[in-house]
């Protein structure tokens, strides 16, 4: 039996649930956009703030940025505490959040389209690592 095609690792922007939540063809409940960056809740929450910040542009894996990608990475990361305050989490140093980015099938990589997970919020959280 063959995996489903968003677990798969050759996934292409054709066939890419987060290219689609990009196009509107599949919907999502966005917390932020501009003209290179999405962000939107993540569908099965693991903390009280589980969202999602992703490249417009479809890129399989952190493993697959390239030399030009740096500033996009930059940009994803300077956005997270802003958002992740935005969406509920408590300040630091008390508050915080965790920015997560699943690569691989051993990184625990479900989805192949480069996304970082933004959680926060009060404990105890679903996934409690
Ligand atoms: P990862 O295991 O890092 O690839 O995580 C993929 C994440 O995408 C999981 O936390 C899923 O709950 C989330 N996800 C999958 N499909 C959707 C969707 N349609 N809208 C929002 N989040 C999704
Ligand atoms: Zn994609």
């Amino acid at each position: 039996m063959s995996e489903p095609q968003h677990l798969h690792p050759d996934t292409t922007a054709e066939d890419c649930i987060f290219c689609k939540i990009v196009a509107g063809t599949i919907p999502s409940h966005k917390v932020y956009e501009d003209e290179e960056l999405l962000a939107f809740h993540d569908i099965n929450p693991w903390a009280p703030v589980h969202f999602l910040i992703i490249p417009k542009r479809h890129i399989a894996s952190l493993g697959h940025t390239q030399a030009g990608d740096e500033a996009l990475l930059g940009r994803i990361m300077a956005l997270a505490p802003r958002l992740a305050l935005e969406q509920g989490c408590n300040p630091y140093p008390d508050g915080g959040f965790r920015v997560q980015i699943n690569t691989g099938t051993e990184g625990g990589q479900e989805v192949h389209h480069l996304h970082v997970h933004v959680l926060g919020g009060a404990r105890p959280w679903k996934m409690a690592v």
